[in-house]
């Protein structure tokens, strides 16, 4: 054994996977993944380095790390801003940058060197081998849903966002690439694959689209073609972070013959003409409601989810109620919404016209008001409704579970919990008369669980 490593991941469900493939290498390397602080040798911090609560945040947890434990290695966005780390705490051993996952193997190295005794250790695995040699993936998450991170970086160029800086250009991964991951996954227990990238929509455009062989037929790396071969596997697609391009229509009616989850996680960040063009995001509320009006029509069982900056460099009080207007027009199902805060090296830092934070807060808080009651509608409409549900976990009541419709993500929406006959397990797909709501959850009723059939074929077919 090469030694006891404990982990902290922040952020994103994109930083997770980065921390998902750190751990693999480490694990191949035989070091161990503990729980605690005090049962490690050495503790590794993945930052966000987003926006300014979460640079904070980050920075908080390296703080408790090196209270707790001492040895602490730093990675992840806010390991791009080295001085920024070293300021607070010049005493962590090592900082890399996010995705580095060499280097986060080259200071564990420096720090708590590998068993390298044959007899005792792992074969350590080349990081320039093909992922589909380098055996399984260690999961974050529960066994029965999994992230599957299509695309790294971003070709926009959002003011208040220096996500490009940090991640560089999108790159692709080739349809087969993910797809050998992706039923990997569900050959290993997943009941839900949720895609990710910072633009799924965008997805291959870097690649040319370009074509690879996966179970003997050729995918085009385009989201349509990948979402329906990940849609044949037989498990749950859900796909976030989809801009709103025309070639997402295509996508509904994979919705309505079941291959993908009617769900579509669409940032929009705002409604105002002016303040999206100052966002450098296209866009205004004609459009953004045609499009849902249009992918409703097509997929009327379809949940949005979206997010929404309040209180930007510029944002008038007619620009915010537009905003409210908009919400009240789209009748989004899920919203999340930020106040807007600086973030270090982003052009938006030097736009005129900052908000007032009093302003923001307030401006927050009636945005949440306005969208608690169409969520609480969107909610009790599903009153008297059959859905399946994915069991995430064990209520405290005998019989009780707890999981999520095809409308709920995980960690970001809302939970179902389900009176059932004490049958269901974790992983589970039960089917649910729904019987209450609130603008967040719902109760119901568990009738019997589903069959789960999953379509996996065989990996020797696959070539990339
Ligand atoms: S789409 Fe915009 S907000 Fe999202 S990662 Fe790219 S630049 Fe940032």
């Amino acid at each position: 054994m090469s030694g006891r490593i404990g982990l902290v991941s922040l952020g994103c469900a994109k930083a997770l996977v980065d921390s998902e493939r750190i751990v693999t290498r480490l694990r191949a390397e035989g070091y161990e993944l503990v729980a605690g602080y005090a049962e490690a040798d050495l503790v590794l911090v993945n930052t966000c380095g987003f926006i300014t609560p979460a640079v904070e945040e980050s920075l908080q947890a390296i703080g408790e790390a090196l209270e707790a434990n001492g040895r602490v290695v730093v990675t992840g966005c806010l390991g791009e801003r080295p001085r920024t780390i070293l300021e607070r705490h010049p005493e962590v051993l090592a900082v890399t940058g996010q995705a580095d996952v060499d280097g986060v193997l080259r200071a564990v190295h420096a720090a708590l060197p590998p068993d390298t005794d044959p007899f005792t250790s792992l074969l350590p695995v080349p990081a320039s081998r093909p992922r589909r040699a380098r055996g399984p993936q260690v999961k974050l998450t529960p066994r029965h849903y999994s992230y599957l991170k299509i695309a790294e970086g971003c070709d926009h160029r959002c003011s208040f966002c220096i996500i490009p800086q940090l991640r560089g250009l999108q790159r692709s991964r080739d349809a087969a690439d993910v797809l050998v991951e992706a039923a990997r996954l569900v050959a290993g227990g997943t009941r839900e694959l949720l895609v990710i990238a910072q633009d799924s929509a965008a997805y291959g455009t870097d690649l040319g689209h370009r074509a690879t062989t996966f179970d003997g037929r050729s995918v085009p790396a385009r989201l349509p073609d990948l979402a329906r071969e990940l849609g044949g596997l037989g498990v749950w697609v859900r796909l976030h972070y989809v801009h709103p391009q025309p070639h997402v229509a295509t996508l509904l009616p994979l919705m309505r013959e079941g291959l993908l989850l009617p769900y579509l996680d669409v940032p929009l960040q705002h409604a105002s003409p002016s303040v999206l063009r100052a966002m450098r995001r296209p866009g205004g509320p004609e459009s953004h409601l045609a499009t849902l009006q249009a992918w409703r029509a097509a997929c009327p069982e379809l949940t949005v989810r979206s997010t929404f900056i309040v209180g930007f460099p510029g944002e008038t009080d007619e620009d915010f109620e537009l905003l409210l207007s908009f919400l009240e027009a789209a009748q989004i199902d899920r919203v999340g919404a930020f106040r807007y805060s600086d973030v270090e090296g982003a052009s938006a830092n030097t736009l005129p016209g900052a908000v007032a934070e009093e302003l923001k807060q307030e401006r927050f808080e009636r945005l949440m008001a306005v969208q608690h009651d169409i969520s609480l509608a969107r909610q009790r409409a599903k009153v008297g409704r059959v859905l399946p549900v994915l069991v995430d976990g064990y209520g405290d009541d005998p019989g009780v579970v707890v999981g999520r419709s095809p409308g709920d993500a995980p960690d970001i929406d809302g939970t179902v919990r389900v009176a059932t006959d004490g049958t269901p397990k974790i992983g589970d797909v039960v089917e649910v008369e729904i019987t209450g709501a609130d603008a967040y959850d719902l109760w119901g009723n568990g009738r019997r669980t589903l069959p789960f059939e999953p379509h996996v074929p065989s990996l020797g077919n696959a070539t990339s």
